[in-house]
């Protein structure tokens, strides 16, 4: 809604901007001009309007292209001051035309598979791991859409002329396996690849540089960042964002104002919140790669703040026995989480589809949060002892374990 005349940043008459500043200016530009320094929160549903005539145009070129309607805005559904602000910051550190913001990462894929639904294109070739509800979202072809299942090297193969969509994540949920995305783009000739960039954030990757058409992001994690907004977000060019909001209008899956200015505010700290816990997450890799208890140590090469690792003893008691880090689903708070894949985010996916994509049932997800090292190493290192003493004396995990809240495990 009306960011190209309010947001606007034009890169011709203004020096290029690294991405930290970019991260905290993008969607503000036109604030101090308005005399204003925090953004506003609009929350209106509808807009004043004398000029009908002129509405009736304006919704024609909606209905046509999908183009943000200039001016005033018209009604919430159509886009929201507040939101386009988020949209504007987000598409800027990707490197896109446009980005359309939803009211959930899974809102945002829905609006994907339906655009190209909507084309006769229902046929979608994917790479496992995927998170897990986008996984099952295909599966059972929920939205219509069938799926093909291939490895990176069958993605060429597999292609057909109703194939509407190639998706990856890179570094995937949960085992953060990474793709060669300049090497799958190529082999989706001009079918659009779309690069679940939820994991990795802008700040380590920006997969339209190695050639994907669409970013998605669960912006629910790392771009909201603590815990406490649900969203979703696609980054893509123009002539996909307008079919975008066209899809967004007719099915209603529309972010609120207040979700949109939690996450502007959110990308703020966006860089440093990734780096720091980036930093932190690589010496946990460091400490547990060297731990007799842990089996398997996943971390990508392009970094990050997720890790994941497989235990010799029963990951359940790992989970039971934390204290600091919270066992909860989700990730990319400033506080860490940990779960385990098999039982939660990845439940809904058939066991051998899981085993097969990876997600052993051993292996365990931490989200790497802000804390100290040293604090986070002591909870983990006391939880893997938990789990080590039952593996050894072999007694039964539900028995054995203190009940949560009471104060059970003393002494961590
Ligand atoms: C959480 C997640 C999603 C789904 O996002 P929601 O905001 O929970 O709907 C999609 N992709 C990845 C990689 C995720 O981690």
């Amino acid at each position: 809604m009306n960011s190209a005349s309010t947001h606007a940043y034009d890169p011709a008459r203004t020096a290029p901007r690294a991405l930290d500043t970019e991260a905290v200016h993008a969607g503000r530009d036109d604030l101090a001009r308005q005399g204003l320094h925090a953004a506003p929160i609009d929350l209106s549903t509808t807009y004043p309007s004398y000029d009908s005539r002129g509405e009736a145009a304006r919704i024609d070129a909606f209905a046509t292209e999908g183009a943000e309607p200039e001016g005033t805005p018209i009604y919430g559904r159509l886009g929201n001051p507040t939101v386009a602000r988020f949209e504007t910051a987000l598409a800027r550190l990707e490197g896109t035309e446009s980005a359309v913001a939803f009211a959930s990462g899974m809102a945002a894929l829905s609006a994907v598979l339906l655009a190209r639904a909507s084309l006769g294109l229902r046929h979608v070739v994917a790479v496992r791991p995927l998170y897990g509800c986008s996984d099952h979202l295909l599966t059972a072809g929920l939205l219509g859409s069938e799926v093909t299942w291939v490895d990176p090297a069958g993605v060429a193969d597999a292609l057909r002329p109703d194939t509407g969509l190639v998706l990856v994540e890179s570094p995937a949920n949960p085992t953060l396996a990474e793709l060669d995305l300049r090497a799958l783009a190529h082999s989706c000739g001009s079918v659009p690849l779309l690069a679940d960039n939820t994991f990795a954030t802008p700040v380590l990757q920006r997969p339209v540089e190695q050639g994907a058409r669409l970013v998605l992001h669960s912006a629910t994690k790392y771009l909201g960042g603590h815990g406490d907004v649900m969203a979703g977000v696609v980054a893509c060019d123009e002539e996909f964002a307008g079919r975008l909001r066209q899809i967004r209008f007719a099915t209603g899956g529309v972010l609120h104002p207040l979700a949109g200015y939690l996450l502007l505010r959110g990308l703020a700290t966006l860089p440093v919140r990734v780096r720091a816990a980036s930093a932190t997450a690589a010496e946990l890799v460091r400490r547990l790669d060297a731990d007799p208890r842990v089996a398997r140590v996943h971390y990508p090469r392009v970094g990050g703040a997720m890790i994941a690792f497989e235990v010799h003893g029963d990951p359940h008691d790992v989970i039971a026995g934390v204290r600091l880090i919270t066992p909860a689903v989700s990730l990319g708070s400033v506080d860490s989480l940990i779960q385990h894949p098999a039982s939660i985010s990845h439940r809904i996916v058939d066991e051998t589809d899981r085993r097969g994509a990876g997600v052993s049932d051993r292996l365990l997800r931490m989200s790497v949060g802000l804390e100290d090292v040293d604090d986070l190493w002591a909870d983990l290192d006391g939880a893997l002892g938990a789990a080590a003493d039952t593996a050894t004396t072999g007694t039964g995990v539900a028995a054995e374990r203190p009940a949560a809240g009471l104060g059970a495990a003393s002494g961590r």
